[in-house]
């Protein structure tokens, strides 16, 4: 039997080859490589999928936070509010700036971060929260919001995993004061190398933005700040225009093929829970097994690709060893991180390969009985 991979990324990019190589001939023969017209349209056309007033094109995602923090005067003895179980990069982006990450654990059904635990860890420093649409399932924006505005705190979205997600049938980039996106190749709209952008109806920050951006100047040789290097390329900016139409058909197969994987393995493992007001795009499929490491080379003996987001918090990471010291431990995140295993899951899955995974986790689940989850379903 063939192999199932984790993503195909290649069926994904063959299904739109004319039009990304047109994209490639138009970009190459216009000789305009940085900040023109394609990532001008792309920003036009992206601010208005996600029903925002401005979007600007940047490196990666991890400096479109870094990005958003710096424009709103966030740096040394701030501290910022994160959630305990995320991709590094949110992390990453609060000290980059100089300030400190303060964990917050997460809900222990959606995994997304907890409101009411927010408010017992803002201090007098606290400056702004990044709420992380995990996985594709948008955060408790209503409840988010309402702490931040509260305690005038900036609230920030790392809608990295969650292009095209709704919230109260708003989608997200959308829902705080400024969203950082994403465009690395596996993201549900993924350029073809690094991609980013900031999404917000702040046009003074999104300005702000553009200047720190483009080498601190607002004019050519003109350097009013210390700025960076960080720019979306006429090239990807091409591409993504190609994808950005199929956006919405994308994760549409993804939505049917996370139900087909709900129906099926109901009882058997821990499931995905989405909250209610929330439409999610499924960037991933996660579920909770006990034994998980041999569930997963079963799994991998089977020829089924899965992995694991994330198995090491930020907490836990060499790079933060020295925080960690004056940090309180985050036990949720360390049990997520022990038990959680991301099953295949793509716009270019069929539902028979959906079915072949079902039944090779309900099999190994088998083989390592003895866990909890396969009593529970056999009660
Ligand atoms: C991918 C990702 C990022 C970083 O994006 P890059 O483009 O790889 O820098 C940030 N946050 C989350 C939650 C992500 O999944």
């Amino acid at each position: 039997m063939t192999e199932i991979p984790f993503l195909d990324l290649a069926a994904a990019n063959q299904e739109v080859s004319g039009a990304l190589e047109a994209a490639f001939q138009r970009v190459m023969q216009s000789s305009q490589f940085i900040l023109d017209g394609e990532v001008a349209s792309f920003e036009q056309e992206f601010a208005g999928y996600c029903n925002s007033k401005v979007c600007v094109g940047v490196g990666n995602g991890l400096e479109a936070l870094v990005l958003i923090l710096r424009a709103f005067g966030i740096g040394p003895g701030d501290e910022v509010l994160v959630p305990s179980n995320t991709f590094i990069a949110t992390w990453l982006a609060v000290t980059q700036v100089g300030a400190t990450p303060v964990p917050v654990e997460p809900e222990p059904s959606t995994y997304n971060i907890d409101p009411a635990a927010i408010k017992r860890a803002i201090t007098p420093r606290s400056k702004a929260v990044i709420a992380v649409h995990l996985y594709g399932q948008p955060a408790q924006m209503e409840a988010l919001g309402a702490v931040t505005r509260h305690h005038g705190l900036r609230l920030i979205e790392d809608a990295a995993q969650a292009h095209g997600a709704r919230y109260a049938g708003r989608r997200v980039g959308a829902l705080a004061d400024a969203a950082a996106f994403s465009f690395y190749p596996s993201k549900n709209l993924g350029a073809l190398g690094d991609g980013g952008a900031v999404v917000t109806d702040d046009l003074s920050l999104a300005a702000e933005i553009r200047r720190i951006a483009n080498y601190g100047s607002r004019e050519k040789y003109v350097h009013d700040v210390a700025g960076c290097n960080s720019r979306l390329d006429e090239l990807q900016a091409a591409f993504l225009r190609c994808k950005l139409p199929l956006l919405d058909e994308w994760n549409g197969r993804r939505q049917v093929l996370a139900q087909r994987y709900i129906r099926q393995l109901e009882g058997a493992v821990v499931l995905p829970r989405v909250a209610p007001h929330a439409e999610a795009v499924w960037h991933l499929f996660v579920v909770r097994v006990p034994n998980r490491d041999a569930i997963a080379a079963s799994l991998k003996n089977a020829g089924i690709g899965t992995q694991i987001h994330y198995p090491v918090p930020p907490l836990r990471s060499g790079a933060y060893a020295e925080l960690a010291r004056h940090m309180p431990p985050c036990p949720v995140a360390d049990e997520l991180s022990n038990e959680l295993l991301s099953l295949p899951l793509g716009p270019h899955m069929t539902a028979t390969q959906v079915d072949r995974v079902c039944d090779a986790l309900l099999a190994a689940l088998h083989e390592h009985s003895g866990s909890r989850a396969v009593r529970k379903a056999t009660l």
